[in-house]
């Protein structure tokens, strides 16, 4: 499984022009705003969704 998580639009903007940043690992730029921004994979909610209580459970 790939950790890499590509963005489809930009978060600020909405547009498509999305490549790689050279800032890191997770980093985007996106050239039509020229915003440059990082995904951060979080971790996985301890929480669950409502739906998960069907045993899925991880620590
Ligand atoms: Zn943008």
């Amino acid at each position: 499984m790939s950790e890499r998580a590509a963005p489809f639009y930009c978060p600020y903007c909405g547009d498509e022009d999305l490549r790689p940043s050279e800032e890191g690992h997770g980093a985007w730029e996106c050239g039509a705003c020229s915003r440059a921004f990082q995904l951060k994979f979080l971790g996985l909610l301890a929480r669950g969704l409502r739906h998960a209580d069907s045993g899925g459970d991880q620590t």
